[in-house]
């Protein structure tokens, strides 16, 4: 039953620091990544894939403004995703 409990626990965790896609921002296009509103602002993303994150200068979040189109920028998104520090990227869009 303990055992039970903290997978419990455990799995509430991760939902509620995963990104949600009923959460992201406005301004992300269409698609599979995207960037949801826990988003600090941080730059990491737009650091790591240039050709796919962009700041919302006003807002002061980020935002996909263009869906990966090769490879290369794949394996970058998915970079970006794993690194940012409070999980605001999501891949379920
Ligand atoms: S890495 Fe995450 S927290 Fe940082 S700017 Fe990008 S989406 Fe926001």
């Amino acid at each position: 039953m303990a055992i039970l409990n903290k997978l419990s626990i455990l799995w509430l965790t991760i939902t509620l620091i995963m990104a949600e896609v009923e959460d992201k921002n406005p301004e992300n296009i269409d698609g599979k990544f995207y960037v949801d509103s826990q988003c600090i602002d941080c730059d990491l993303c737009r650091e790591t894939a240039p050709a796919n994150f962009e700041r919302d200068d006003e807002e002061g979040y980020s935002y996909v403004f263009k869906q990966p189109e090769t490879a290369e920028e794949t394996e970058l998104c998915i970079e970006a995703m794993e690194g940012c520090p409070v999980e605001a990227i999501g891949d379920d869009g």
